[in-house]
């Protein structure tokens, strides 16, 4: 099998997956990748710039572009890819690239990186990250 194709936003929204979504497609997808992720650390990931495999499965995409109106991705991406520190066409474990989230993301102060995406304020991603950080933070 080979590796799985992320954006740099999607490295951190992974953790913030709660079984929402655009779509059941889109969800449904989110879910296998996340899934395959946690059973697999060692699985590849190629850090792609554009459309990746949580995007193809959007209804926002079309023609290998994000339509979404609310929402800037290719700057959420070079926030994210500046502040992790990773060269696009990066490809490296999951599991070190979670070491690199551990490192160098505050899940306290994450509009620092995420600002102006819309599910930032529903905190998930402030508590999955908090989780993989190893804070105690109650999220329920
Ligand atoms: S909203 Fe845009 S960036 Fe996000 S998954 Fe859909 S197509 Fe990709």
């Amino acid at each position: 099998m080979g590796g799985i194709r992320l954006r740099a936003h999607h490295l951190l929204c992974i953790h913030g997956f709660r079984g929402q979504g655009y779509s059941p497609l889109f969800v449904a997808n989110m879910a296998r990748l996340v899934d395959r992720l946690c059973a697999n650390p060692r699985t590849q990931i190629n850090l792609v710039s554009g459309a990746d495999d949580v995007c193809s499965a959007c209804p926002h995409m079309s023609d290998g572009v994000c339509w979404r109106p609310d929402q800037k991705v290719d700057d959420l991406d070079l926030s994210v890819r500046t502040k992790l520190g990773l060269d696009d066409g990066f490809t490296g474990s999951w599991s070190s690239i979670l070491d690199t989230i551990r490192d160098r993301i505050d899940p306290l102060r994450l509009e620092d990186v995420c600002g102006g995406c819309r599910w930032l304020d529903l905190d998930y991603c402030t508590n999955g990250l908090a989780k993989l950080a190893g804070l105690p933070l109650d999220d329920e």
